[in-house]
């Protein structure tokens, strides 16, 4: 079980080459649930996601950890020390490693000195009989969970997930996020996942946080959300859901 933490972000703005990417952003994740930052490509998402991982930084605003701040107002702790685990789209797994020591990487001692751990997340994504394998010979979906396992195996307190199914064949798209929900709620850590389909997020989300130009237009519950958009924009995004 990950240590319970509590995500915060205050009035976090960057701006690129004059433009405000990110404007003002403030919402809070707490342990145990799963917040989708929802909106259409360009918004500011990934960006968002970026300096709250500590690889980009913030013009201005703050982000907290369970009350602490870790990243503004002079602090600025740094990205290996933040508790947070991550999981991209391209899943980035370790061609050359095999599919234990992908899982091990960020273990202290690797695979070897981790075998009980390593055994654990493997049989938790159904991966076991394929701990000797490498990365190129397993399906998109076996990668992705290889990738979930590694996220997940120092036992981070935050996770982060930039549009972790989008390179998934469709059809099995569903099933997957079934399962990573049912692993992330096991695991306990606040989730901020980003996408930009409506769809991903109603299925996933217990909170989703809609964001349009740099913005957060409006957060809520799933239901809340698609009953009563904000507006006719939120309502057109919502409007094409399958
Ligand atoms: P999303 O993830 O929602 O698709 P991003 O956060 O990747 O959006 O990008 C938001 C905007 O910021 C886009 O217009 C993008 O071109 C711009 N952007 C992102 N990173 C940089 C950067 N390092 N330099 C300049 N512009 C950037
Ligand atoms: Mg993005």
């Amino acid at each position: 079980m990950a240590a319970a933490s509590r995500l915060e972000v205050r009035n976090l703005t960057r701006i690129f080459d004059g433009k405000t990417v990110v404007d003002d952003a403030s919402f809070e994740v707490r342990a145990g649930e799963v917040a989708c930052l929802l909106g259409p490509s360009g918004c500011g998402k990934s960006t968002t996601l970026r300096m709250i991982a500590g690889v980009d930084m913030q013009d201005s605003g703050q982000i907290l950890v369970d009350g602490s701040v870790i990243c503004g107002a002079g602090t600025r702790v740094p990205p290996e020390r933040r508790g947070i685990g991550l999981m991209f789209q391209d899943f980035a797994l370790f061609p050359h490693l095999s599919v234990a020591d992908n899982v091990a990487f960020g273990l202290k001692g690797g695979a070897r000195a981790n075998r009980n751990r390593v055994a654990e997340l493997l049989d938790q994504v159904h991966l076991t009989r394929h701990r000797d394998s490498y990365p190129h010979a397993l399906s998109g979906g076996e990668q992705q969970r290889v990738a979930l396992a590694r996220a997940l195996a120092p036992r981070p307190s935050i996770m982060l997930m930039d549009e972790p199914f989008s390179g998934l064949d469709e059809r099995l798209r569903d099933g997957i996020r079934d399962e990573t929900l049912a692993i992330l709620k096991d695991a306990g850590a606040a989730v901020l996942l980003v996408t930009h389909e409506p769809h991903e997020a109603m299925r996933m989300a217990d909170q989703i946080l809609l964001m349009r130009d740099g913005r957060i237009v409006q957060r809520g519950a799933p239901y809340n959300i698609y009953n009563a958009p904000v507006d006719r924009a939120a309502a057109a995004f919502f409007s094409d859901i399958n």
